[in-house]
């Protein structure tokens, strides 16, 4: 607890606007039904900040308040110079706290940054402000056993006086914290997607970087689909229309009948830390043979399981494909496949401290 205060009161940084330096604190109780959570935003007690200017990226601090202060005239505003990422703390058993490979939140963070021209933030300093913004809301992370956890949501953003199409004079880092609930909070249910005619990402485009604007442009397919009684939709890809790519926000695996988990390759696609944790997970503890390859539309019969995978929910089970009017059923609409509940408890575990992770998967807040 010193350690937080202490850090806060010797880094200095660029100053920025609306911002204090917190009051030490940090061993308060906060009034929070951990079971009512869900996904909803709620103001923590701290949040870093780090600005880059003349070429590089001041220290970082942690403030106290939740607005920024930025020029009209930003990027981010305007032409979507920005880009983002997410990841949970978990509190084990033994009351400490882990991270779930945020080196690679981190490194996935610099290639979107280097896709939009903006600068990258080094791996340490990434994992040095999630450490240092976990430790500061503490009381936030949610107790073991509840399912909850502290989600984190770093970014990126071009600031300053800019109004050409051209990258922003500064930028912004920063990373906030909610807690949040379990995804499935009456227990893990399969749901029905159904296929999108729009895209999410161009072939080149920036379909593989987590940027804000993939993301505008599919609120209005997420909306279409959920008016038609489905979850959300699954984007096909962007040339021929005739493979999956991602379903929503997720990425896609499925289970073929001879137990090999199959997960699409495409450019385009974001690359999701959950589904190359499930690709390890599917080899080395269930010992089935994995395949990143095409996942043809048309071909949905090859699977007898399918789910969505992403930090959010780690797994949601797929129901049923909707596809040219047909719903395509792989194990059942209610219930959920075998091989893909192992898959959920085994990583779920693993992030929670219950069952040994891979070496470097996790990282001690404390
Ligand atoms: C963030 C995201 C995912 C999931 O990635 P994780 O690292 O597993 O959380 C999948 N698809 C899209 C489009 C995303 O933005």
């Amino acid at each position: 607890m010193e350690k937080v205060c202490s850090t806060i009161m010797t880094r200095k940084g660029l100053p920025v606007s609306n911002t204090n330096f917190r009051r030490c604190n940090v061993s308060k109780k906060v009034d929070i039904d951990w079971g009512k959570l869900r996904f909803d935003y709620m103001k923590t007690d701290l949040r870093y900040v780090s600005i880059w200017d003349n070429g590089k990226w001041d220290d970082g601090k942690l403030v106290e308040d939740n607005k920024l202060t930025i020029s009209e005239a930003s990027t981010a505003l305007h032409y979507g110079q920005q880009c983002f990422e997410g990841l949970k703390a978990y509190r084990t058993k033994d009351g400490s706290i882990n991270l779930f490979r945020p080196d690679e939140n981190a490194k996935r963070m610099a290639k979107s940054c280097e896709r939009v021209l903006m600068p990258e933030v080094p791996v340490d300093k990434f994992i040095d402000a999630c450490i240092q913004v976990v430790k500061a809301n503490e009381h936030y992370v949610p107790p073991y056993g509840s399912g909850a956890t502290l989600y984190l949501r770093p970014f990126v953003i071009g600031i300053g006086d800019n109004i050409g199409v051209k990258p922003a004079p500064q930028f912004m880092f920063c990373i906030f914290c909610v807690p949040v609930g379990p995804y499935f909070a009456g227990g893990m249910a399969p749901v029905n997607f159904t296929t999108s005619d729009f895209d999410r990402a161009a072939p080149y485009g920036t379909g593989a970087a987590k940027v804000g604007g993939n993301y505008a442009g599919s609120m209005m397919p997420h909306e279409l689909a959920v008016k038609q009684g489905f979850a959300d939709c699954i984007y096909l890809d962007p040339a021929t229309h005739t493979k999956i790519e991602e379903v929503g926000a997720a990425n896609f695996f499925g289970i073929t009948k001879d137990d090999v988990f199959v997960t699409p390759k495409s450019p385009s696609i974001l690359p999701s830390i959950t589904k190359y944790s499930l690709l390890h997970v599917a080899e080395h503890y269930l010992k089935l043979k994995v395949e990143e390859r095409d996942v043809l539309i048309d071909n949905l019969d090859e699977f007898k399981e399918a789910g969505a995978c992403g930090t959010a929910a780690v797994i949601t089970p797929i129901g049923g494909i909707q596809y040219k009017g047909k719903l395509h059923v792989f194990h059942s609409e209610t219930e959920v496949g075998p091989v893909t509940k192992d898959l959920y408890n085994t990583l779920y575990d693993i992030q929670f401290g219950d069952v040994e992770a891979p070496e470097g998967w996790i990282v001690k807040v404390k």
